[in-house]
C-alpha cells in the first residue's frame, strides 16, 4: 500500500494549480488523475477568458478569487511565457433593460474591486470596434484571453519538478475514512486496484466533484452538492471574419451563462458561445439544429455575419450547483471537518470564473490546509 501526505483528485487547472502551490511547502502529494492527461475534460472546453471579476455577488468567494486571480494569472501567464493577451472586453447592451443590466454589472464589478471599468457609449464603442453594433457598453480592460494547455502544462511540470508524483489513467472510485488517515482505492487504466493512504485528501475533480463527496458518505442532497451539468457549446466564425474585433464582445448576462459572447483566440479567429443546457450525460458533440440560435442571437450585435460562416465548433460542460431556475450559487472550498471529515478538503461546484481563478484558489486551499 502507498504512503502519501496529501492526495489530489483531478488534473484540470484546479487540480493542478492547488498541487503545484502545495508542492512548494509540502512534499510527498500524489495528484490523481482518471484520464491519460491532464485537462481532458472542463479546463480545455471553454473561453480561455481571464475574467475581470464584475460579475459575482458581494462577498462571494467567486468575486475575491476572480479579482484576486486575474491579477495573478496575468503575473504568471508574463513570467513564465505562457500565451495571453489583455484584450479588453465590452458587455454590450441595445436596450434600455440591457443598458441597466450593465450599469448594475458596473457597480458590482466597483464594489468587487475590479480595476479599469468604465461606462461608454456608441461613438467611443465604434472607435474602439468598429464592427460591431452596440448603442452603450462596459469596458473592462483588464479582461483577457490566455492558453489554457499550456497554463496546466506550466503547472504540472512546476509540480513534478517540485517532487509531486502525477499518476494518469487513475480513477479514483472509493474512499473510506480510517482512524486518522484516509484510504483512497483506485481503478488503473491497466485494469488493477490500487489503494493509497493519506492524511489529506483534496477533492478537485470538477464535474464528479459530488460523487467524491457521496465516496465519504457526504449526504450530497443534505449538504447541497448535487452538481448539475450545463452544456455549452461553441459555433466556429469563418476565418475571413480574423481581426474583425480586438476585444471580446459580450452580450448582457443570464443568471446560467454569460451569454453567446465572441471568444476571441490568441491568433485572431474567433467563435461564438457558449449556449447553456441542462444535461444528463457528457457528450461534447455540438448539435447542428442550434446554428439558427446562435446565428440570430450574434447577428444583433455582429451585423456582418452571414449563417453561412458558422460551423459546430467544440463544447464544454459547466459543473453548476444551482438546478434548472434556482439562484446562483457560490464556490465551495472548505475542509469538511463539521461533516466528520477532517483533512477532506472539498472543492464544489467549481464553474466560471474558475479558470481565471485556480491560482488564487490554490492559496485558498493552501490557507485551509496550514489550518488543519
Ligand atoms: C463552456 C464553458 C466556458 C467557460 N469559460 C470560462 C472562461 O472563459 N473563463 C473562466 O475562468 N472559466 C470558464 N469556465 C469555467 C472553467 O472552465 C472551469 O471552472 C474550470 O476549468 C474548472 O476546472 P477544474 O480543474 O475544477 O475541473 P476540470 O478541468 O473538469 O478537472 C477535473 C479533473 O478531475 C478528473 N476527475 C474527475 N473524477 C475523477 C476521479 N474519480 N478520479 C480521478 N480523476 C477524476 C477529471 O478527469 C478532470 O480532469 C467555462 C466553463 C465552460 C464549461
Amino acid at each position: 500500500m502507498n504512503r502519501a501526505e496529501i492526495v489530489i483528485i483531478g488534473a484540470g487547472s484546479v487540480g493542478l494549480a492547488i498541487a503545484k502551490r502545495l508542492s512548494i511547502v509540502k512534499k510527498n502529494i500524489v495528484l490523481l488523475e482518471r484520464h491519460s492527461t491532464f485537462g481532458q475534460d472542463t479546463s480545455t472546453r471553454n473561453s480561455e477568458v481571464i475574467h475581470g471579476g464584475m460579475y459575482y455577488p458581494t462577498g462571494s468567494l467567486k468575486a475575491r478569487l476572480c479579482v484576486d486571480g486575474n491579477r495573478m494569472l496575468y503575473g504568471i501567464c508574463s513570467a513564465h511565457n505562457i500565451p495571453h493577451r489583455k484584450t479588453g472586453k465590452l458587455i454590450i447592451a441595445n436596450t434600455e433593460n440591457e443598458r441597466k443590466n450593465i450599469e448594475e454589472i458596473y457597480h458590482q464589478g466597483k464594489i468587487n474591486r475590479v480595476p479599469n471599468l468604465r461606462m461608454i457609449e456608441e461613438q467611443e464603442i465604434k472607435s474602439l470596434e468598429p464592427n460591431i453594433r452596440a448603442k452603450w457598453a462596459l469596458l473592462s480592460s483588464e479582461s483577457g484571453v490566455l492558453d489554457a494547455t499550456e497554463l496546466m502544462r506550466y503547472f504540472e511540470q512546476t509540480a513534478l519538478g517540485n517532487g509531486v508524483i502525477i499518476r494518469y489513467g487513475h480513477e479514483v472510485i472509493g474512499l473510506e475514512k480510517c482512524a486518522d488517515f484516509y484510504k483512497v482505492i483506485v481503478h488503473r487504466d491497466n485494469g488493477k486496484i490500487e489503494e493509497i493512504v493519506t492524511d489529506v485528501v483534496i477533492n478537485a475533480a470538477g464535474l464528479y466533484a459530488d460523487q467524491i463527496s457521496a465516496m465519504l458518505g457526504i449526504n450530497i442532497e443534505a449538504s447541497q452538492y448535487r452538481i448539475y451539468w450545463v452544456k455549452g457549446e461553441y459555433y466556429d466564425v469563418n476565418e475571413r471574419h480574423s481581426g474583425k474585433m480586438s476585444r471580446l464582445i459580450y452580450p448582457t448576462p443570464t443568471p446560467v451563462s454569460l451569454g453567446i459572447h465572441v471568444r476571441l483566440r490568441l491568433d485572431g479567429s474567433f467563435a461564438l458561445g457558449p449556449n447553456a443546457i441542462y444535461v444528463n450525460e457528457i457528450d461534447y458533440e455540438v448539435n447542428p439544429a442550434h446554428l439558427g440560435e446562435f446565428f440570430s442571437d450574434a447577428k444583433e450585435y455582429l451585423p456582418f455575419l452571414e449563417k453561412s460562416d458558422l460551423t459546430p465548433g467544440v463544447a464544454g460542460i459547466r459543473a453548476k450547483l444551482q438546478a434548472k431556475g434556482e439562484a446562483v450559487r457560490d464556490f465551495v472550498i472548505r475542509n469538511e471537518t463539521d461533516k466528520d471529515q477532517p483533512g477532506f478538503i472539498n472543492l464544489v461546484g467549481i464553474d466560471s470564473p474558475a479558470l481565471t481563478a485556480c491560482a488564487a484558489i490554490a492559496e485558498e486551499v493552501l490557507d485551509i490546509y496550514r489550518n488543519l
